[in-house]
């Protein structure tokens, strides 16, 4: 018997541990959603960017962590706990494009309807395709992967600041009808953060109008497609977009060389996606300097800490300065 009541009260002790533990869990999950809104974003741009518009009046998260592969990411590669809190989302904002549209996939079959979702894509006016631009003979190793996704334009629109511009008015839109209490205060932030972006769209257009180049050579992925397209820059790169190869053969490497030569461009631009020795090689050898344009998305454990979107842009106005030899 006093075995029986032992096992009972043991029982019952658990079963109200149980109870109070999960209305905890509810209540604070409860408490969260209707004090502010949960706005999820996939990649960094859009985190920044919404961050900015709502302030402390939201609850901004990145779901793409930094440090992470950002083209490669999946719902395999978040925790139960996590897609449990993203049924509480009121809004996600994501990419689009090849950049996170499986993601995107993934996230509408399982979340309910009520779960708002925007793309930055559909804001940033006429989208370009990844094959536009003039590019390298190593692209073609990633036709299989383009060819997988429905639609093979670029992604990467945020590389604009023209684009930015536009994203934000729109993503405030969005924002206020997600949370119509704090839309005055929503529209204030973005009527400041505007300035500055275009702020950040003077300096770049300054900057390339007294430029002595105007081509960039990167020997490296090619995330830029929608900045030089925007600012009348011409490039040539080693991968269309954010291909999945990252070695390019030596025949690329050979005519972006002889390019670079050709035009006595002072310096050979890579990215913070691949692998910086091919540049720094091809620099060597023309006499020039191996610099870095940060194409803001796929961010370090350490940048998340300190870099924003403008940090990042206003460090790449100044190695656009150098690379395009502004004000020479
Ligand atoms: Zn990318």
């Amino acid at each position: 018997m006093k075995k029986f009541l032992k096992f009972v009260s043991v029982f019952l002790l658990f079963s109200v541990f149980v109870s109070l533990s999960s209305c905890q869990s509810v209540s604070l999950k409860d408490r969260e959603k209707k004090e502010k809104p949960y706005i999820v974003c996939t990649v960094f741009p859009q985190y920044d960017f919404v961050r900015n518009i709502t302030g402390d009046k939201a609850t901004v998260e990145l779901l793409i962590p930094p440090g992470a592969e950002t083209h490669a990411f999946g719902l395999k590669d978040l925790s139960v706990k996590k897609i449990d809190e993203l049924y509480n989302a009121d809004l996600f904002v994501c990419a689009g494009g090849e950049i996170d549209e499986q993601l995107e996939k993934e996230l509408k079959k399982m979340l309910p309807q009520s779960v708002r979702f925007a793309e930055l894509t559909q804001f940033a006016g006429e989208l370009l395709l990844e094959s536009e631009a003039e590019n390298g003979e190593d692209s073609k190793k990633d036709e299989v992967h383009r060819s997988e996704s429905e639609e093979d334009y670029d992604g990467h629109v945020w590389t604009s600041p023209k684009r930015a511009c536009a994203i934000v008015a729109k993503l405030t839109d969005e924002i206020c009808e997600t949370d119509p209490n704090n839309q005055a205060f929503y529209r204030e932030n973005a009527r400041e953060y505007l300035s500055q972006l275009e702020e950040l769209d003077r300096l770049l257009e300054d900057t390339v109008s007294g430029a002595k180049f105007r081509t960039l050579i990167f020997a490296d992925r090619f995330p830029f497609r929608y900045l030089c397209h925007d600012y009348g820059i011409e490039a040539d790169a080693a991968f269309e977009g954010c291909s999945t190869a990252v070695e390019p053969s030596l025949m690329t490497l050979n005519r972006l060389y002889e390019k670079a030569m050709d035009l006595r461009l002072p310096a050979i631009l890579y990215t913070e996606t691949g692998d910086r020795s091919y540049a720094e090689n091809l620099a060597q050898k023309i006499g020039g300097k191996a610099l870095l344009l940060h194409s803001c998305h796929e961010i370090s454990a350490k940048e998340f800490q300190t870099a924003t979107y403008l940090s990042m842009q206003r460090q790449n106005i100044e190695t656009l300065k150098v690379a395009l030899g502004s004000g020479e």
